[in-house]
């Protein structure tokens, strides 16, 4: 799985990707995420990627045309790389927004398999430009009902709940394809913990040994996670 990012923020991308699960999953080549800076496809100046909403209101929205050039270089380089490597690619194109369809773990999975390439349009201030969507017939996607200020951070997280189905991706430990149970109430170290005076302590079936007991039990305590489709 090939991500290809388009922002005016590539360093937002850095650190979180540079680290743990997502980062063994690049060096080991399961995935691979690629920033373009919308700000190198301007043309004037002063890199301008904005303008006034026809219709007036507050706020700005970003131009069709920087937008597009940049889909349309990384197009060209998908299209190079299936010819050298003679594979076939198939390219999803994303646009965020609020409004959109909202994205699941049940989206991820179908999307992980479908896919060998997603471009992520990321927006900022009062959105994209709506003939972007027309034109590269691009798919809306929201990752929840609020606003947060740009695209950056809807990408990194269907970037990160995406990669999470690539196969390879967890080890053995976390692995999608064990059957085992997800519950909310997890327990560690200590058995036992002391907090002013009072003590709190491992459910004793979890210290049973009884694994039919513990299924059971993690069973009534499941979360959301069993149903969302881990
Ligand atoms: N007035 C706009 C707000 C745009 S927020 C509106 O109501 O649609 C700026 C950008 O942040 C959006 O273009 C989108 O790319 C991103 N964004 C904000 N909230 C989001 C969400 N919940 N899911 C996905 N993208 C979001």
């Amino acid at each position: 799985m090939r991500f290809h990012v388009v922002t005016i923020f590539p360093n937002m991308f850095e650190s979180y990707f540079a680290e743990s699960i997502i980062s063994r999953a690049i060096q080991s080549k399961l995935i691979s995420i690629d920033t373009y800076a919308l700000r190198d496809f301007t043309v004037d100046k002063h890199r301008r990627v904005d303008g006034r909403p026809y219709g007036g209101g507050p706020g700005m929205v970003m131009w069709v045309d920087p937008i597009l050039r940049c889909v349309e270089k990384i197009q060209k380089s998908i299209e190079k790389r299936s010819k050298v490597k003679n594979l076939k690619s198939k390219v999803l194109i994303i646009i965020f927004n609020p409004g959109g369809t909202m994205f699941n773990n049940k989206i991820a999975k179908e999307t992980a398999k479908k896919y060998t390439d997603i471009i992520f349009i990321c927006g900022r201030y009062e959105g994209i430009d709506a003939r972007v969507k027309k034109i590269l017939k691009a798919k809306e996607w929201s990752i929840g009902e609020y606003v947060l200020t740009g695209g950056e951070l809807p990408a990194m997280v269907c970037m990160d709940v995406i990669s999470r189905q690539v196969k390879g991706v967890l080890n053995d430990e976390n692995s999608l394809e064990e059957t085992r149970m997800a519950s909310h109430e997890m327990y560690a170290r200590p058995e036992v913990y002391e907090f002013n005076k009072k003590k709190y302590k491992v459910p004793k079936v979890l210290l049973s040994g009884n694994h039919k007991l513990i299924d059971e039990f993690r069973m009534k305590k499941e979360n959301k996670i069993g149903k969302i489709g881990n």
